[in-house]
């Protein structure tokens, strides 16, 4: 099964979730698609961790060939191409790699070539396999990414947790469309509320189920709990605020494997998330 972890913003406790719900399994496998800044690394430190580089194809003009038609320059909806001074000029930063271009050039000038955009590392701790991405700062996109580490997660068996890029784009697209589930992750403020809407509404746009946590949270009555109420959303969780627990966790510690109570609260998250899942 796999469960795929998003919040409306960065900061929200995503990867805090994620980490300790994986820890918290008898086995399982993390995914950390956040790759423009992973950090699950940070807090699972894998041993014989191994990495290799993620390419994307990029077009490249043979100029002999090319007398100027511009029409590649046309097509090109990310402005990736121009033509200056009797030239074809490509920008790899920009280009998303969809090789429209090429099909579109009359006299065949363009051709493909290899570019590393990134790279994955793979690796275990305990009982957790870790898969993570990371893009070089710069490129256009990370989905070529987030695509592969999605299919190379497909080696492994059980529970796997996907730690999604923050927000909407296309990248949390691309991170949540496998995914069987989604969490959602939010905090108990007016601004949380309004992430939590972007976020639900993209789960309801590709028929996702999910249900909701609440980090930070507090004992009042908040605006994320009152949108979950009209929108009929279960919430799976309120973790309060807690001193302790930021303290563990800023210096990259995982809370279930320093402490048995917050082990039990993770443990009892899991299996609420798994059974609210197979329904
Ligand atoms: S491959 Fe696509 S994005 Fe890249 S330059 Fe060609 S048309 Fe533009």
């Amino acid at each position: 099964m796999k469960i795929a972890i998003l919040s409306g913003k960065g900061g929200t406790g995503k990867t805090f979730l994620a980490v300790n719900l994986a820890a918290s399994a008898k086995y399982s496998t993390i995914i950390d698609c956040d790759v423009e800044e992973p950090n699950v690394h940070l807090f699972l430190k894998t041993e014989n961790t191994s990495t290799k580089n993620v390419s994307v194809k990029i077009p490249y003009v043979l100029e002999q060939l090319c007398d100027g038609q511009r029409k590649c320059v046309d097509f090109c909806r990310y402005n990736a191409l121009a033509y200056i001074d009797n030239q074809l000029i490509v920008m790899d930063n920009l280009c998303h790699s969809c090789g429209g271009c090429l099909l579109v050039c009359p006299n065949k000038a363009l051709k493909e070539k290899n570019k590393v955009i990134g790279e994955i590392s793979s690796g275990k701790i305990k009982q957790i396999n870790v898969l993570s991405g990371f893009l070089k700062p710069g490129e256009a996109t990370g989905v070529p990414i987030i695509k592969e580490l999605l299919d190379d997660s497909n080696a492994f068996e059980g529970l796997k947790f996907i730690d999604c890029p923050p927000g909407s784009s296309c990248s949390v697209i691309e991170s949540i469309k496998s995914a069987d589930f989604c969490l959602l992750v939010t905090e108990p403020t007016i601004l949380g509320a309004f992430n939590l809407k972007t976020i639900y509404e993209l789960t309801k746009l590709f028929n996702k189920p999910c249900a909701v946590v609440i980090n930070k949270s507090e004992k009042k009555t908040n605006p994320a709990q009152l949108f979950c109420r009209q929108n009929k959303i279960t919430i799976l969780e309120n973790i309060l605020f807690d001193r302790t627990m930021n303290d563990i966790s800023s210096i990259g510690k995982v809370l279930v494997w320093e402490n048995k109570r917050y082990l039990k609260l993770f443990t009892n998250l899991l299996n609420n998330l798994v059974l609210e899942a197979r329904k």
